[in-house]
């Protein structure tokens, strides 16, 4: 290209950049962005709803994009939320530490960034907001423990590239670390499950049964869809409801295990309150308004301001809080 070119092509850049790359905030009718990493998992879609619904009660118009478990493609989907000159990004992470370079264009266009359940690592975002999941990790080993005080524990971690599975795991090991020293409870194994997948912790779970020779007396999974993975392969060895195994999320299925007694517990997170706390953030963000920020979290490049909120442990014996939450209908509970 020559000089003369060059420049023209260096203008038209600019002249884009300014039209369509830097969002002009609309306080009174916000543009969101919600970037999540995988809207085939039940309960992100229930996020959505919950948040969609807060927003629009509060004059914004949000644009949702689905990664699918894939970390190019959430980096496009934020690009393209960018350019579309959103106000405020809401961001699922599928991988905590690959999304600096799309934060940073983020905030060079004077966009607020959201860390949305799962923190976002080394990046300069504007606020995070999830359960406490150091607490749901304790809560997970507390009611295992409470079932088998002693005997072989499995340890089913969730996705290497979720910042909340070591939280999770660091709660499970508060509880679960003293019973170790004691000489009670011995960890014969522990695998942390890629994209969070059902099928590979059932494969996972399968393997340590075999490696075990089948003695294995309780599983700490980290959520419902890997303890459906652990159970079904539980299940075919006849220990379905003999072993205990947590979860997190109360997933439809997985409140009818905790029924039906093959699921020793979940965790209920009410996702209709994040949703809408977080759809409220993102637009206080936009309009200068100061956040009820309760927390802080270090995520490797600052201080992230926190909104902590509180899980809930459900065991068989209380999952009628879901149903006068609204989370389900009773008829949807039935088994029958
Ligand atoms: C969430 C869980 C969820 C898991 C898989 C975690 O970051 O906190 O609620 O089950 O991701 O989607």
């Amino acid at each position: 290209m020559n000089t003369k070119l060059k420049a023209v092509a260096a203008i038209a850049g600019a002249v884009m950049a300014l039209s369509s790359g830097f969002a002009h905030a609309d306080a009174k009718n916000p543009k969101i962005g919600f970037s999540i990493d995988d809207l085939r998992v039940e309960r992100w879609t229930r996020d959505r709803d919950f948040f969609n619904a807060e927003a629009e009660k509060l004059g914004a118009k949000v644009f949702v994009q689905s990664a699918d478990a894939s970390e190019q493609r959430q980096i496009a989907q934020i690009e393209n939320l960018i350019s579309r000159g959103v106000d405020v990004l809401v961001i699922v992470p599928y991988n905590a530490t690959v999304l600096n370079n799309a934060i940073r264009e983020a905030k060079k266009a004077k966009i607020k960034v959201v860390s949305y359940d799962r923190l976002i690592l080394n990046s300069d975002i504007d606020a995070y907001i999830s359960f406490d999941n150091v607490k749901v990790g304790e809560l997970q080993a507390d009611a295992v423990t409470k079932l088998k005080p002693k005997g072989n524990y499995y340890l089913l971690g969730g996705a290497p590239t979720d910042n909340n599975a070591k939280m999770l795991r660091e709660g499970q090991m508060k509880v679960l670390q003293p019973l170790v020293d004691k000489g009670d409870i011995k960890i014969v194994g522990k695998q942390w499950v890629k994209d969070w997948s059902a099928a590979e912790a059932m494969t996972i779970v399968e393997n340590a049964l075999t490696a075990n020779g089948n003695k294995i007396d309780a599983i700490v999974a980290s959520n419902d869809g890997t303890a459906g993975g652990a159970i079904q392969a539980l299940t075919a060895q006849k220990l379905g409801g003999k072993v205990p195994v947590s979860g997190q999320d109360a997933d439809l299925a997985a409140v009818k295990r905790v029924i039906s007694g093959t699921q020793a517990m979940t965790v209920y997170k009410p996702l209709k309150l994040i949703a809408s706390e977080a759809a409220k953030l993102a637009v206080q963000l936009v309009r200068n308004e100061k956040p009820a920020y309760n927390a802080v979290y270090e995520n490797g490049m600052k201080k992230v301001d926190t909104i902590l909120l509180k899980p809930i442990p459900l065991t068989k014996a209380n999952v009628n809080v879901l149903v006068d939450d609204g989370f389900y209908t009773k008829a949807q509970l039935s088994t029958n």
